[in-house]
């Protein structure tokens, strides 16, 4: 964004902060619903910064299995605490794969040479990257191609997928694998079992299908030999007969314990529980502070601000860990709940980055009124999100749907029917040119060049779309938190096979 689109965007957010909150709010029948005009931006403000500290102290990152997150993860359960919450650390154990310095791979014969890795930081293309999982190890062997060739009917190979395969194999050669047909991590096995030293899968070279694989052998601990995945022209020239090569890997491989945050107000319904979450870990390659400290820090300064108001309704706040490992957390809080507490759940609010640099203003599409492809939010999730259209509407700022892809913690509640709602400010996709003229920002850039990468700072926040994006979420939260009736979710009947 250039300096006058910015002094344009300032001007806008402290317009907003002067009139907004309190045109929107005091439409609301329940004078408590007015007081979210009194979240401060500049205690989310200052969270962030906490935020981003601890991520600097702490090897750049807030990823699940890190210091950084048991870092952040003090903070959190401090700052609750003196906002008067008994908060609640939820703890569970999670897959945890990092590498410990890049991988190398090298041909030695019949000529040297040495191949790049695909980086860590997103962008950057390599020959060969390493595996989820792998196991660590510096192997210098010959190739042994296992049924690797292409299908000669142009059918997809099963290179490594029976234990037959590997009949010629000969033990401590690098087995070298085709894509296809069965898992990576099937391939892996039968080649650990043969008596691999290593191993590398290669990309079977057809449509958009010639570029490194990159992959996950499932979970930590299985394989124990180095594995990489490789591009198809890699994977060429070290099929060629008398090949040797050299391998090294360095990883950690294992399981570790991570935790939820789990805080509620001391009044309303217990019976009637509203929950409102925002994920808290970030991504191992960067301090997330769009992902998702944005959401996470306003969550707090909206509970912050609930506490000790005479709500409705019981409202329970969720800082879900894990998130990016595959909405881990919420998951398994959803999981361990037991039916009874599942069914006070009555709705679920998710925030995941709400402060994009090149933001739309995005708020889950529950009644499936905005773009096709995912179908609508369980029953009571279309209301979910008038609540929020009605906040914007209000102040006059733009919004419009974003579907439910399934890539945020509302992904569990919606599973068991929970209706559910939220705001989103935009990933990696570009925006479009209509966007754009609604919005403001760059059409054809990214929402957030930044996504999931180490320029993910203190400076990949707009903080326009923060302080917006603030008070529709204290709006929202303390809407249905006085709300007297509330949706009653509908149980998904199981289906039978
Ligand atoms: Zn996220």
């Amino acid at each position: 964004m250039d300096l006058s689109r910015r002094r344009r965007a300032l001007t806008v957010a402290v317009a907003l902060l002067l009139t907004a909150p309190s045109a929107a709010c005091a439409q609301a029948a329940d004078p408590v619903a007015g007081a979210s005009e009194s979240v401060r931006v500049d205690e989310v403000k200052a969270h962030l910064k906490a935020l981003a500290r601890i991520a600097e102290a702490n090897g750049g990152t807030r990823a699940a299995g890190t210091p950084g997150y048991a870092a952040a993860r003090d903070y959190l359960v401090a700052r609750l605490r003196e906002a008067g919450y008994t908060p609640q650390v939820q703890e569970f154990s999670v897959p945890y794969f990092r590498e410990d310095k890049p991988a190398e791979l090298t041909r030695l014969r019949p000529s040297e040479r040495s191949y790049t890795p695909t980086g860590t930081d997103a962008g950057a293309e390599g020959d060969f990257t390493t595996m989820t999982y792998s196991g660590s190890g510096d192997v210098t062997a010959r190739i042994g191609a296992v049924d690797a060739d292409a299908p000669a009917d142009g059918a997809a190979s099963t290179s490594g997928c029976e234990p037959g395969d590997f009949a010629g194999f000969v033990r401590g050669e690098i087995a070298l694998m085709r894509r296809g047909t069965c898992p990576f991590q099937t391939k892996a096995e039968n080649a650990q079992k043969a008596g691999a030293a290593a191993v590398v899968i290669f990309n079977d070279g057809g449509e958009e299908r010639t570029e490194a694989v990159a992959g996950t052998l499932g979970k930590p601990g299985e394989i124990t030999v180095p594995v990489l995945g490789a591009s198809a022209a890699v994977g060429a020239e070290l099929a060629r007969p008398g090949t040797t090569a050299r391998i090294v890997t360095a990883t950690t491989s294992d399981r570790r314990t991570t935790w939820n945050v789990l805080a509620e107000t001391a009044r309303g319904d217990a019976d009637r529980v509203v929950m409102v979450g925002a994920h808290f870990d970030s991504v191992p390659e960067g301090p997330g502070i769009n992902d998702n400290a944005s959401g996470a820090a306003a969550l707090l300064e909206v509970a912050r601000h609930a506490e000790g108001l005479s709500v409705r309704n019981r409202v329970r706040f969720a800082w879900w860990g894990a998130e990016e490992l595959g909405l881990l957390g919420s998951a398994h809080y959803v999981d361990a709940l037991g039916a009874d507490e599942l069914a006070k759940v009555r709705l679920y609010l998710n925030h995941d980055m709400i402060a994009s640099p090149n933001f739309v203003y995005g708020i889950y599409d529950g009644d499936d009124s905005d773009r096709t492809g995912e179908g609508p939010g369980p029953e009571g999730s279309a209301r979910i999100e008038q609540v929020y259209a009605d906040y914007f509407d209000a102040a006059g700022v733009p919004h419009q749907g974003s579907d439910f892809s399934g890539r945020s913690d509302y992904g569990p509640f919606i599973a068991k029917g929970i209706p559910a709602g939220g705001l989103f400010t935009g990933a990696e996709g570009r925006k479009t040119k209509a966007e754009a003229a609604l919005f403001g920002g760059t059409a054809g850039r990214p929402y957030d060049a930044c996504y999931h990468r180490a320029c993910d700072t203190l400076d990949n926040i707009n903080d326009e779309a923060l302080a917006v994006n603030l008070r529709a979420m204290a709006h929202a939260t303390l809407t249905f938190a006085n709300a007297p009736s509330l949706p009653t979710p509908v149980r998904p009947t199981p289906t039978t096979p």
